[in-house]
């Protein structure tokens, strides 16, 4: 019997799906590591590994000023830091989390002997108390179940500090939207070596180009900090995600307007250098690039607020990927706002002049 042709939905370009799949919460990025090496190693000219983890692959230009990319492979996660005397688990948490969301989870335990499978547990909701059902759960209030019955077996399998990241993988939501866990920030990771790869491509460019695959970005932006202050970089450009705010509970007064599949946001305010901010602009718009504009009011929470303060200071552009439910599970975003995103970053890369200057 013949196959029935399913409804036609975009795929996942492979090296972002690595990327999804790789387990790299916060300060243990070495899956994501080896897929950033896998793909990008051998476009580069040079290619630097650093004491933070950060993967540095650069393009050497003409003579032009140096550009930097920064997208970070870190990933929230939790951290196993206490063993009880049954072999229940406890953790901490890496990077922020929104506490209604770990429990009833599988996740993956990343041991000396590969990823374990555990299970988030939390008293049942037909034995908490009136009161207890409409607070939310502390941290010590949820534990890790690994299936085992003593501190001595747990011990055997799992190591304090082991992290440990939510189970949940790439799939097709519908057509070209995406959801997994990590989108933030593999989706900014993959546009600013994707676009470096493609850059790579072409005959020399003005800019040198640096593109960084930043690490323990989810707690405070460390790996762009000391590659930015190494780098010395003129001007650079972050992506990363941002929220979407067309789903049923986002007031747009507060939150502004910014939709899944709008294309990609750019940047505007004080983290923002105002040369670089026309340039992404005037790029989308040449290369017919659908875009939005958020206004940053303040640093922004992204690697740009560390890059944009080394040295003696650098001209920052932000892109963000928009987003649906950052920081849990199931994250939603467009491919076809990352594709776009990835040519707005080789667009703009190949219209560095070689005079650029971004003082202003
Ligand atoms: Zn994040």
């Amino acid at each position: 019997m013949a196959k029935k042709s399913s409804a036609k939905s975009t795929d996942y370009p492979t090296f972002l799906r690595e990327l999804l799949e790789a387990k790299s919460p916060t300060g243990h990025e070495f899956a994501a590591q080896a897929v950033i090496d896998a793909y990008v190693e051998k476009s580069a000219d040079k290619y630097e590994r650093d004491a933070l983890g950060n993967r540095i692959a650069t393009l050497k230009g003409t003579g032009g000023p140096t550009l930097m990319f920064a997208g970070h492979i870190d990933e929230i996660g939790l951290i196993i830091s206490h063993v009880d005397d049954r072999g229940f688990l406890y953790f901490e948490f890496l990077g922020g989390h929104d506490q209604v969301i770990p429990s009833g989870r599988r996740i993956h335990i990343l041991t000396r002997q590969g990823p374990v499978l555990g299970v988030t547990g939390k008293r049942a909701v037909h034995l908490l108390s009136p009161e207890d059902r409409k607070r939310v759960p502390e941290r010590h209030d949820m534990w890790i179940d690994i299936g085992v019955t003593s501190r001595t077996e747990a011990q055997g399998i799992v190591r304090i500090g082991d992290p440990a990241v939510y189970a949940d993988g790439p799939e097709i939501l519908r057509g070209s939207l995406g959801v997994a866990r990590a989108f933030d920030d593999k989706a900014g990771a993959y546009v600013c070596m994707e676009a470096f790869r493609r850059v790579a491509k072409d005959k020399r460019i003005a800019a040198t180009v640096v593109s960084v695959a930043t690490t323990q970005e989810e707690i405070g932006t460390r790996g762009a900090q000391v590659a930015a202050q190494g780098l010395r970089p003129d001007v650079s450009i972050t992506v990363d995600v941002g929220h979407a705010t067309d789903h049923p509970d986002a007031d747009n007064r507060k939150f502004g307007k910014f939709a899944l599949s709008g294309g990609p946001i750019i940047g505007r305010g004080p983290n923002i250098n105002p040369v670089v901010f026309d340039h992404l602009v005037k790029t989308a718009e040449d290369l017919e690039i659908p875009y939005q504009i958020q206004a940053e009011s303040r640093p922004t929470g992204t690697d740009a607020r560390a890059i944009q303060m080394a040295n003696s200071g650098v001209a920052c552009g932000l892109v963000s990927i928009p987003l649906r439910y950052m920081h849990t599970p199931g994250e939603v975003v467009d491919l076809k706002v990352v594709e776009q995103a990835v040519e707005l970053l080789a667009g703009f890369a190949r219209r560095v002049k070689k005079k650029q200057s971004y003082a202003w």
